[in-house]
């Protein structure tokens, strides 16, 4: 398991109507030379005070406090399906 699978792992969005929610972090553009639709870092949003106050990438190996995401973002954006 990673934290890219987590509920907790993502970015923080604040809706309209007040309620924050997390959100998938994004891609990078199928452009990009280095990174080419690959996920962007993403934070912990369970426990605030380790890795919580850095981002850090998807792959990072899953804690205890793991709770599983029913939709997570996909490692690698295909061009086309995820829009
Ligand atoms: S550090 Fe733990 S709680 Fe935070 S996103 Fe990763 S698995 Fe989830």
């Amino acid at each position: 398991m990673t934290c890219r699978e987590c509920a907790f792992w993502g970015v923080m969005c604040k809706k309209d109507d007040g309620e924050k929610v997390i959100i998938s972090p994004g891609h990078y553009a199928a452009s990009n030379k280095a990174r080419g639709g690959q996920l962007h870092k993403g934070g912990c949003y369970r426990y605030r005070n380790r890795k919580s106050n850095r981002k850090f990438p998807g792959d990072a190996q899953a804690c205890r406090l793991f709770e599983k995401n029913e939709n997570p973002p996909p490692v690698v954006r295909q061009m086309g399906v995820d829009k």
